[in-house]
């Protein structure tokens, strides 16, 4: 076959966009080159349906090894007891623990995508919401922290069969202990989603959920920095709560419920080019280099957050501990849609987000979203982030100067130029 220079050529052009902007979307990141080469490997040819030593195809030696490798190296990162790393993306990963742990109709407790949440909690237009009857707690208003009251109130009055914490655009710390308290006393079982705080979970640097959450699901790519993909994780293994049993009448594990609820339930063949390209990107993040990276991403984020603030930006919450925060715009007289627009002409990556108790469309908005884990993959310091600050204030402040935002998008370019993305 030719080469199909017109996929290559858009590639190449997605390239350089990535090369001259700032990024600022807080589930984005850069992998390594090595990440990129697994995930464009031949492992791609591969079936391997089931699990490592259990597969329904011939041929699996080399891609067992890779998977127990990645399996081995996950559990080595968050100390987790077992471990599922097939899982497609994040909202698969959420998509098999329900299926596995729930029947249809039964109710769930999400943090409300409106207020922070992520669609595969029990927003309406998802699996979620349509499969089960989904329940919310969100944020208090006056300091825009978790409403952990309101969260019990609601469960102990509805009693639903799992509690989901964890969430896209929440920049604090969560309360697992308490969570897990709350669900002791209906029985009902705790789901972590930590595919945005990944990485600070991983080197101690936020609280672990696997000691207190029965089920923990991350996607790969966010903080974690490795290929786009999902995984299922345990802190130890139990018996399934709500009694799901084996043909033969015995009680089924929970590590078996869950692999089941992978495959066959929600995915048929695994993408095993992922699988290594995961394997990889855990072997970096169980580095010092990674540790280093990962502070620094908090770091970073402390200081555009206080950057923000200083320029009289209202913060949810009023800062971040994590790599994001939630930017309220409603004082700055510009809608989170017209902000994104703007900064996007000036080659500035965010994306508009609804603040809690936000009075606009989910297409409108009052917010705008915006983390530090790509800029700090290319080398972006503190300092820098002042800088970016200030890039992003003059835009939101000239959004309808076409001049103006030609004149930034200059200097955009000149200060990404100091970090060749993919040298
Ligand atoms: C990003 C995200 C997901 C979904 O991940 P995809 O890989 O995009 O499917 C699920 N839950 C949370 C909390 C997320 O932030």
């Amino acid at each position: 076959m030719e080469r199909d220079t017109l996929i290559f050529d858009l590639i190449d052009k997605e390239l350089d966009r990535q090369e001259h902007g700032l990024e600022l979307i807080a589930s984005e990141n850069f992998v390594s080159r090595q990440v990129m080469e697994a995930a464009g490997s031949v492992l791609t040819n591969k079936y391997a349906e089931g699990l490592p030593g259990k597969r329904y195809y011939g041929g699996c030696e080399v891609v067992d090894t890779i998977e127990n490798i990645a399996i081995e190296r996950a559990k080595k990162l968050f100390g987790a007891a077992w471990v599922n790393v097939q899982p497609h993306s994040g909202a698969q990963a959420n998509a098999a623990v329900m299926l596995g742990v729930l029947q249809a109709g039964d109710k769930i407790l999400g943090f409300d995508l409106a207020h922070g949440g992520h669609l595969t909690h029990g927003s309406p237009v998802n699996f979620s919401g349509k499969l089960y009857q989904p329940l919310f707690y969100g944020v208090k208003k006056e300091d825009g922290l978790i409403d952990y009251a309101k969260l019990e109130e609601v469960a102990l009055a509805e009693r639903p069969k799992l509690i989901i914490c964890g969430a896209s655009a929440y920049s604090r710390e969560w309360d697992y202990a308490f969570i897990r308290s709350v669900a002791d006393k209906i029985g009902a079982l705790v789901l972590a989603d930590i595919s945005h705080p990944a990485g600070f979970i991983a080197k101690g640097l936020l609280a672990d959920p696997l000691p207190h959450c029965h089920i923990v699901t991350t996607t790969t790519h966010k903080t974690l920095r490795g290929p786009r993909g999902g995984m299922i994780m345990m802190g130890r293994d139990f018996e399934n709560p709500f009694g799901l049993k084996t043909p033969k009448g015995e009680t089924r594990m929970m590590s078996s419920v869950l692999d089941m609820a992978v495959f066959p339930g929600t995915q048929g063949g695994p993408l095993e080019h992922i699988i290594a390209a995961k394997a990889i990107a855990f072997g970096e993040a169980l580095s010092d280099e990674y540790l280093v990276y990962i502070k620094q991403v908090q770091a970073n984020a402390q200081a555009m957050a206080k950057a923000f603030v200083a320029k009289g930006y209202g913060i949810i919450s009023g800062g971040t501990d994590n790599h994001l925060m939630l930017i309220d715009l409603r004082n700055k007289n510009i809608t989170g849609k017209a902000a994104e627009n703007a900064l996007e002409k000036a080659d500035i990556t965010v994306n508009k987000n609804m603040v809690p108790f936000d009075d606009k469309s989910p297409f409108v908005t009052s917010g705008i979203r915006v983390g530090t884990a790509a800029v700090t993959s290319r080398g972006l310091k503190e300092k820098e982030m002042e800088q970016i600050v200030d890039l992003i204030d003059q835009v939101l402040t000239n959004a309808d100067d076409e001049a103006h935002l030609a004149e930034i998008k200059k200097q955009v370019t000149s200060l990404v130029a100091g970090f060749p993305l993919y040298k």
